[in-house]
């Protein structure tokens, strides 16, 4: 007998093969293909006789079989035509090279077909998309609203759609409800049986919205559980610390060679009244690229080592790490304080690194997520910072949280998420915003040209280094491939050669070692080589205040989140900088893109315009921001069922701290298994 978790593999139809490409669309129960929704819907439900219909319409209509005729115009192709007599006329039905047809139904079938309807032929003919044999009142595949699945290759939607059916009869009324009643009675909500039957096998578009909206509501209630669960597991805990030092930041202040903007004197006084607090902070930093987030995070840090406290800084990428260790040793050493780069495992010094840390000599680690590494203990961790953080997942910041008894966390990222929802998703985090550029610093005149102007590119770049700044040039990205990407930056890097010749090129890619990489960005640095040739390893971060050209090869390929960041690396320094877009898009939002760029600096404006040109399921995807991945609700359009769900779990959750009285063990467990990451680091564990 079949329940409601039974492993799909048992299921009728389903044999190992078909088990294993279930798994891979996430698919292992037979809960879990319940949950696995349509993307869209048809509304096959208008049957129609098909004279009705005009060319190229989408029909479905109701036949028997008369006749069948085959044929094979060339290799590789068969045609079947089934006749279909309905009422008193006729219509075809055509296939393509699906030889079963004909056998499977001789004359006198019933069929409902789907399809577009082509009229040249005077009889109707129409070629079909979808069939089913009518047996019953119920169509499944024609004949009603048809649910369309996201698919993998390999599986097609009849069999997917069956066995959902399938399932549903067997086991959709074991689902147990666990979602509050008051809260379906609130929103007019379908309970869990009917809202699984009517999001698959819609009876209309209204019961069918109104099921989408309970699993809407349902998702965003639990994501909202877990994140007010964290913030009560936060508040909860009572700092064993303290920030007993003034001196030595205040010096640091001083000793800058620029006054801090009004915005980061205010978000400043924000962190330290936060580590002034009994409480641990726990705050994201937003800033656009260039804001001066990093000096930031330098203060923080000597206001802990200044307090006898360690402080550790998470990088996304080695070079950036790297050069975080610089610009903070740089500050902080003449303070008096010891600060060491931690790499990757296998390192030479990584044991006296390690050592250093246990006993406390050490007081700021700066690295990558090789500081979350297990063997890495700290003597007195304080203060965490993770830099850039939509590179990095919950579970990252909150491992590297653990190396210290309730420390104070600063995150800071680039990603521009408008305040409101950064206040609803991030609803344990307080937000600070840097909204403001340091003075000085002109606007970065953006161009776009045709790769057969590319030309101009190398001409705004002889000239720039001429004038004694420095270039980039970044090379088209293959998403797939390092190697390809590689050798289109070798190749790339020896054209720029020819045209180049007074000029010291640089070549950076993901391929090279990490030594050779901080070489070449070290010269890069001191200004021994005019022009880096680069893939995008060098997206985040980067700063040199020199450059002042970035020249974006093959543009098109690139998101508009991406392009500002890397048009983000010029612009850093009192001179005029220039971006230059080469590339020939040719899909209208490629475009739009490269319009969006010209037009707009602002990052904030470019997140919406990209929200638009692309739906926040890619912008908000879980490598970007770092948040979970909704199945079905939609960030941007669901603002209101945000709202509506956070008011829901704060007010459950007030009365119920910890979710761990019998009454909501169902959907703790719903809660837990949809987002491990919450219980995982969280007490209620
Ligand atoms: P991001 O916010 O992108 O991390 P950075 O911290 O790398 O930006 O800062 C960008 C550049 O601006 C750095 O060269 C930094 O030294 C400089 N900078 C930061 N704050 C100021 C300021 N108040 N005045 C002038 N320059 C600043
Ligand atoms: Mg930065």
């Amino acid at each position: 007998m079949l329940d409601i978790y039974s492993p799909i593999q048992y299921m009728k139809g389903v044999g190992p093969q078909r088990a294993k490409q279930l798994e891979r669309l996430g698919i292992f129960t037979t809960w879990d293909l319940l949950y696995h929704f349509p993307r869209e819907y048809q509304d096959r439900s208008d049957i129609r006789p098909a004279h009705s219909f005009s060319q190229g319409d989408l029909a479905t209509v109701k036949g028997t079989v008369i006749a069948a005729q085959e044929s094979k115009p060339r290799r590789g192709l068969s045609i079947t035509k089934l006749a279909l007599q309905e009422g008193a006329g006729t219509f075809y039905a055509v296939w393509f090279n699906q030889t079963y047809i004909k056998k499977q139904y001789p004359p006198g079938k019933e069929l409902l077909i789907t399809g577009k309807v082509d009229r040249k032929f005077g009889v109707p003919q129409i070629q079909v998309t979808d069939h089913e044999v009518l047996e019953g009142d119920e169509g499944m595949h024609s004949g009603r609203i048809v649910p369309i699945y996201p698919l993998t290759e390999s599986l097609n939607q009849r069999f997917l759609r069956s066995l959902i059916k399938t399932t549903l009869e067997q086991v959709g009324s074991l689902a147990r409800e666990f979602l509050p009643d008051s809260m379906l009675d609130r929103y007019n909500l379908p309970c869990l049986p009917e809202a699984l039957r009517e999001i698959h096998f819609p009876e209309n578009q209204a019961s069918c919205q109104r099921a989408r909206r309970r699993f809407i509501m349902e998702e965003l209630f639990l994501f909202e559980l877990g994140v007010n669960l964290q913030k009560g597991r936060i508040l909860k805990k009572v700092k064993k610390h303290e920030y007993i030092e003034e001196a030595l930041s205040n010096r640091l202040l001083m000793s800058l060679p620029f006054r801090l903007t009004e915005a980061q004197k205010r978000v400043w006084r924000e962190i330290e009244e936060d580590l002034k607090s009994s409480f641990p902070m726990n705050r994201l930093l937003q800033g656009d690229v260039g804001a001066g987030k990093t000096v930031i995070a330098a203060l923080t840090l000597c206001k802990a080592a200044g307090s006898g406290l360690q402080g550790a800084l998470m990088a996304p990428t080695e070079l950036l790490a790297e050069q975080h260790a610089k610009g903070i040793k740089d500050l902080l050493e003449p303070m008096g304080i010891k600060v060491a780069l931690l790499t990757g495992s296998g390192k030479k010094g990584r044991k006296k690194t390690l050592d250093a840390l246990a006993s406390g000599d050490i007081q700021v680690a700066i690295g990558t997520h090789a500081l979350i590494s297990e063997d890495v203990q700290y003597k007195n961790l304080g203060l965490v910072v993770v830099d850039e953080q939509h590179r990095f997942g919950v579970r990252q910041r909150a491992a590297l949280q653990d190396k210290g008894v309730a420390p104070d966390v600063l995150v800071m990222t680039a990603t521009p998420i408008p305040r409101t929802l950064a206040l609803t998703l991030y609803g344990d985090l307080d937000v600070s915003i840097i909204d403001q550029l340091p003075p000085g610093r002109q606007g970065i005149k953006t161009h776009h040209v045709g790769l057969a102007q590319a030309g101009k590119a190398v001409g705004l770049i002889k000239q720039q280094i001429t004038e004694g700044r420095q270039a980039y040039v970044v090379c088209p990205l293959v998403e797939e491939s390092e190697k390809i990407d590689t050798q289109a930056a070798v190749e790339l890097h020896g054209r720029l050669q020819k045209a180049l010749v007074d000029c010291s090129i640089g070549l950076l890619h993901g391929r090279m070692k990490t030594q050779e990489k901080e070489l070449v960005m070290n010269e890069f640095r001191k200004g021994t080589i005019d022009l880096l040739v680069s893939t995008t390893v060098i997206e985040v971060g980067v700063d040199v205040p020199n450059a002042t050209a970035m020249v974006i090869w093959d543009a098109q390929r690139f998101g508009l989140a991406q392009l500002h960041q890397l048009r983000g690396r010029v612009g850093r320094g009192s001179h005029q900088s220039y971006c230059i877009l080469v590339g020939d898009p040719t899909t209208r939002e490629a475009k739009e893109r490269m319009a969006a760029m010209c037009r707009t600096q602002d990052g904030f404006v470019l997140a919406e315009e990209d929200l638009k040109l692309r739906g926040p399921g890619e912008f908000f995807g879980t490598r970007q921001s770092g948040l979970p991945e909704f199945k079905i609700a939609d960030l941007i359009r669901n603002g209101k069922e945000i709202e509506q769900a956070k008011k829901e779990a704060e007010a459950l959750l007030s009365l119920n701290p910890d979710l761990r009285s019998p009454m909501h063990k169902q959907l703790f467990e719903q809660f837990a298994s949809r987002f491990p990451d919450f219980v995982k680091y969280s007490d209620v564990s």
